[in-house]
Order: C-alpha cells, then structure tokens, then sequence
C-alpha cells in the first residue's frame, strides 16, 4: 500500500502519516451502499452542483475521503467512534424508510453524535483528499478554514465532545428529494469574537441515506432549534436523551439551515453570557440585535 500523504502529519497527533490515512467515511459504511447509487453530496441542504450550479454533482459510489493519520490513531479511532456507532448505523440503514418505531437510547444517540461528528469535521478538513477528482479540484468545496485542536482531541482520547458542539438530525425523503419547503428558516452563526479571540462558530450538514445530520460548533451561546421544539428534529448531543427515531416526520433539509452571519464582538465572556442568555433561533439575528440594524439578507 503507497503513502497517499507523503511528508504529511496525522490530524490527531506529530506522528508521520500511514497508507492511505483514515477513511471519512469507514470502508464497512461505503460497502453498505454497494450498487445503490448515483449519489449525491449536500451542504446544508443544497445539492453540491457542478460549474453551472444547477447539475448536481453525482457519483457511482459513495464518495470516499481520507484524512491523513498514523496507524496508532487509526486503531484507536476504530475503537472510540468507529465500533460503537456501527450498530447504530446499521439500523438506521435497515430501517429506511418504515414509519416503525426505531427507539435510540441516550447512549445510542451518544455514539451516533460521535461518529457523525467524526465523519462531519473529517470530510470538510483541509487535509482531506477526496476519491472523487471533480470535488478534489474544486475550490468551492466546503473546507473548514481553522481546525481547532479541541475538535479532534476527544476523538483520539476516547472522552465526550466538547459540549461547544450541537448534533442534530432528521430525517428525509429516500426517494428523491421533495418540492423546495414553502417556507425556509435560518439559523444565523455570528462570527463571534470574545476578547479578540475568534471561536470560530461552524456548522457542516451531511446527509445518507434518509438521514441528515447537521454539526454546530457554538460554545457559549445556546441554540432554541425550532424542530427540536416542534419533533421534527433530534438533538444527538449535548445532553443526549432517548430518540424514537422512526416515528420522526421526513423533513426537507432546506426546511431549516444554518447560515453564517455578521460579527459580534464582545470585550469579555461576561459581556458573551449576557447576549447568550437569548439563544441563537430562527426568530433572532445576533448581529441585528447587537447593532440594532438590518443587515442585507442573502435571499
Ligand atoms: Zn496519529
């Protein structure tokens, strides 16, 4: 097996890159979708598009990723994320499409959260090299600009996540994507600097196979996520708690999106808690309430 990253550094440690690295997508997870494409890739509920911005890109396979990594992190990663989310996601899979009951207990949730945090941060890396070479050599794919080490850190200890992190899912149509929702909301991340240091606020969707996942990273500022409130969402993580997965309404992944905002600045975390104490939600721009002016709206 050749060095896919030669002269390159594992993401979770100093140590020299082994093989082909860590699979963003296990190869245990690309072979349950053997035969089942084309597939597309998503970001935040918008079909990835070629050139035009109309055709969406599309593959044969799954599309694979990997991240450079030695193979002391390897084995570990496959103990702390890989196997406990396996079952989990194997019944996600086998359940489909069914409106059957598919009850995750707060554990369940834990490692799924895990796993997709893993693959989430993993695939938008700037280190990680794509199979497919159209999405490879396109500048418009989604990268993560800094990675924190604290974003990766748990994953090769074998702790929680940083509680900094939001995991939500729902689910959607298998069969196609439905009409565009009548109506789309907004989440807005402000790009939150807290004595001039940016926490770098992110958010990365994926989505497989019924499920879409969207990955927040938000510390110290609360997010009231309006399909939590109304069922039509789960949150994963922080404080997991028993999901009945299965009776979970099929929800466009436009519905509900987050988007990057303007800047908010804040001298101190005790100035942060008093504007956290009103939570990030579709119904509250931060930049709007900390300026008190309408910024332009993308849409
Ligand atoms: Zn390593």
């Amino acid at each position: 097996m050749g060095n896919r990253f030669p002269g390159q550094a594992c993401v979770f440690c100093p140590n020299p890159n082994v093989g082909v690295g860590e699979h963003v997508w296990p190869s245990w997870f690309i072979g349950e979708f053997h035969g089942q494409g084309p597939f597309t890739t998503s970001r935040a509920g918008v079909p990835y598009t070629k050139r035009d911005q109309v055709t969406p890109v599309t593959a044969n396979a799954l599309l694979g990723a990997h991240v450079p990594a030695c193979q002391d992190c390897n084995a570990v990663l496959n103990t702390t994320v890989e196997k406990p989310a396996k079952p989990v996601v194997r019944r996600l899979l086998e359940h489909g499409d069914s409106g059957d009951e598919l009850i995750l207990s707060a554990d369940e949730c834990v490692a799924l959260a895990r796993w997709l945090l893993k693959v989430g941060l993993l695939s938008a890396h700037p280190a990680a090299d794509h199979d497919h070479p159209g999405l490879q050599s396109d500048q418009d794919l989604p990268r993560l600009p800094v990675v924190r080490p604290e974003w990766l850190d748990w994953m090769r200890a074998g702790g929680e996540p940083p509680a900094g992190f939001s995991v939500f899912v729902t689910r959607r149509n298998l069969r196609g994507e439905d009409a565009a929702p009548a109506v789309k909301q907004h989440i807005v991340l402000p790009q939150l600097i807290v004595d001039g240091e940016d926490r770098n606020f992110t958010s990365q969707s994926i989505g497989f196979a019924g499920v879409n996942a969207t990955i927040v990273w938000h510390p110290g500022w609360p997010i009231a996520h309006a399909q939590v409130g109304t069922r039509r969402a789960a949150r994963l993580w922080p404080d997991p708690y028993e999901v009945d997965f299965g009776t979970l309404p099929k929800v466009h992944p436009r519905e509900l999106a987050f988007r990057d905002g303007a800047a908010v600045v804040v001298d101190s975390a005790d100035e942060l808690a008093q504007f956290a104490q009103h939570p990030l939600s579709v119904d509250y721009d931060p930049s709007v309430a900390f300026f008190g002016v309408v910024l332009p709206s993308e849409e």
